[in-house]
């Protein structure tokens, strides 16, 4: 699941309630493949293992989902996000029927997240020729010690075959996610694997810190006292990503994403604007005017639901402006782009207090948090919410 959504989840209680009115154009299209091959002992994203046969009978369900959504809002995508779980894992025949009948492939970013284990040359020629424009690819590290920590199963050599089996597909756009800070890695770990992803040319590179989620193993073993958070170690990695992206020449556009020239997510720009977006399968979010809804997090009652024709089971939350701009606001401190500076009016104070000490920037009319800054997100949006 994007991160973005992810946050906008986590930070708030959805209770039962009617479905959103219908409103513009919805732009932005997430859906969620709750499959993986093994669970990773750090994730909290909604995913379970499952047969072909499984993932085949998902996708019936999904496409029925999608029948009632797009009867119900109107919808012109401008992104597609295939999120998960593991949703590379697909079966290359019920994934070409899929992409068939879903009309939004056709969106101007189509993006697919992929394990580097599952990128086969077969499979990489399909994705490109059914209208997958961007992957991203799951690499986190290409440390053997700390992928064999994360639990995953991918080598740095199987990083390097994805990439170039993407390549000889004709994919032009690859993002490559990397996580820091995390239990055991060393300053110097971050620094090759830093060195080693910007060799394999990608045009965007997320760099995430690890964060330790509730009802993990690595929450648990945190808790036990098995492994501790270095503060300091992660602002130095943080510090590390950014210095050793901006040389390459990827430019920060969000706290944790870096991107060449006119290769940024349209998909998380819109997140990050505060758009409004539409979030198919089980345990996705959908955001539309002052409502916000999440399929329940139950694969079996998902596919139980829309095989009875019924929507899949929900969880709706009333929004109200403020909560939505609060967001945006918030959101828009974590991008370079900033927010608008009239937002920031009634504190005009702290905001000139952060430019002097460096932590921020006012110009062209926008209020902006400078890398440094950017540390400090959380506790600066809170001098103007
Ligand atoms: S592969 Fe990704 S989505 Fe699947 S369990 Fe691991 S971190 Fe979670």
């Amino acid at each position: 699941m994007d991160r973005v959504v992810w946050f906008l989840v986590v930070s708030q209680r959805l209770d039962p309630a009617e479905p959103a009115p219908r409103r513009q154009p919805i732009r932005h299209l997430y859906v969620h493949t709750p499959f993986c091959a093994k669970i990773c002992p750090y994730c909290a994203f909604y995913v379970h293992t499952g047969s072909a046969s499984e993932m085949r009978t998902f996708l019936d369900a999904l496409l029925r989902e999608w029948e009632r959504v797009s009867r119900d809002y109107p919808v012109e995508a401008e992104t597609l996000y295939l999120g998960g779980g593991t949703p590379s894992l697909l079966p290359l025949d019920a994934f070409r029927r899929f992409a068939e009948a879903f009309h939004p492939w056709e969106a101007i970013e189509a993006t697919l997240e992929a394990n580097p284990r599952t990128v086969t040359p077969a499979k990489a020629v399909a994705w490109r020729e059914l209208g997958i424009g961007r992957v991203s690819l799951g690499v986190q590290s290409l440390d053997s010690e700390v992928l064999r920590t994360l639990g995953r199963r991918h080598t740095a050599e199987d990083v390097k075959e994805a990439v170039r089996t993407l390549r000889d597909a004709g994919f032009k756009n690859i993002n490559v996610d990397l996580l820091f800070a995390v239990p055991g890695q060393s300053p110097a770990s971050w620094h090759e694997t830093l060195g080693g992803a910007i060799a394999l040319g990608p045009e965007h590179i997320s760099a995430y810190e690890l964060t330790y989620e509730e009802d993990t193993p690595f929450f648990k073993a945190r808790a036990a006292g098995i492994w501790t958070e270095d503060e300091n170690r992660s602002i130095e990695m943080y510090r590390t990503a950014w210095r050793l992206l901006e040389d390459a020449g990827y430019r920060q556009y969000e706290i944790s994403n870096y991107a060449r020239q006119g290769c940024a997510s349209r998909h998380n720009q819109g997140y990050w604007k505060g758009n409004d977006y539409l979030g198919l399968g089980p345990g996705a979010c959908s955001t539309v005017g002052l409502c916000r809804w999440q399929n329940r997090r139950d694969t079996e009652r998902y596919i139980a639901a829309l095989s009875a024709g019924q929507d899949p089971p929900r969880e709706h939350e009333p929004l109200s402006e403020e909560q939505r701009q609060r967001e945006r606001l918030l959101l828009g401190l974590r991008t370079s782009g900033g927010i608008p500076a009239s937002w920031i009016g009634g504190n005009s104070d702290a905001a000139l207090a952060l430019t002097r000490q460096g932590l921020a920037e006012l110009s062209e009319g926008n209020f902006r948090l400078t890398p440094e800054g950017r540390l400090l997100t959380d506790g600066i949006a809170g001098l103007f919410v």
